[in-house]
């Protein structure tokens, strides 16, 4: 439900009510992140753990292989880059604004 400016608290809706599923995908929470993770697809050995630790499920999984973070979703939190496996290395974590 869209809140127009200006509204009351009588246009606002009851609370506690889900009157609409999944309105959190419209809502990119990646976009205060400081770090972000680049995904080296030449590395990755498809181990999944990035999948499986990410707090956020932001890595993107199609076929059962991982195709690299999801950045609306990302925050940057670098637990992906740590659980993979050190010989890998198939992400690395870059200040946002800089060259992946
Ligand atoms: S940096 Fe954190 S939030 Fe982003 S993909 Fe990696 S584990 Fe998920
Ligand atoms: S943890 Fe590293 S090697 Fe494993 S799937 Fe993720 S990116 Fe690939």
């Amino acid at each position: 439900m869209k809140i127009k400016p200006g509204a009351g608290w009588k246009d606002l809706p009851a609370g506690g009510f889900i009157n609409e599923p999944a309105t959190a995908l419209e809502f990119h929470t990646g976009d205060w992140r400081a770090m972000r993770p680049v995904w080296h697809e030449d590395k990755c050995i498809q181990c999944l753990q990035c999948w499986v630790y990410c707090p956020d499920s932001a890595v993107i999984v199609r076929d059962q292989k991982v195709c690299g973070p999801n950045l609306d979703y990302c925050k940057g939190c670098g637990i992906c880059a740590k659980v993979c496996p050190p010989k890998e290395k198939a992400i690395t974590m870059i200040r946002e604004g800089e060259e992946g």
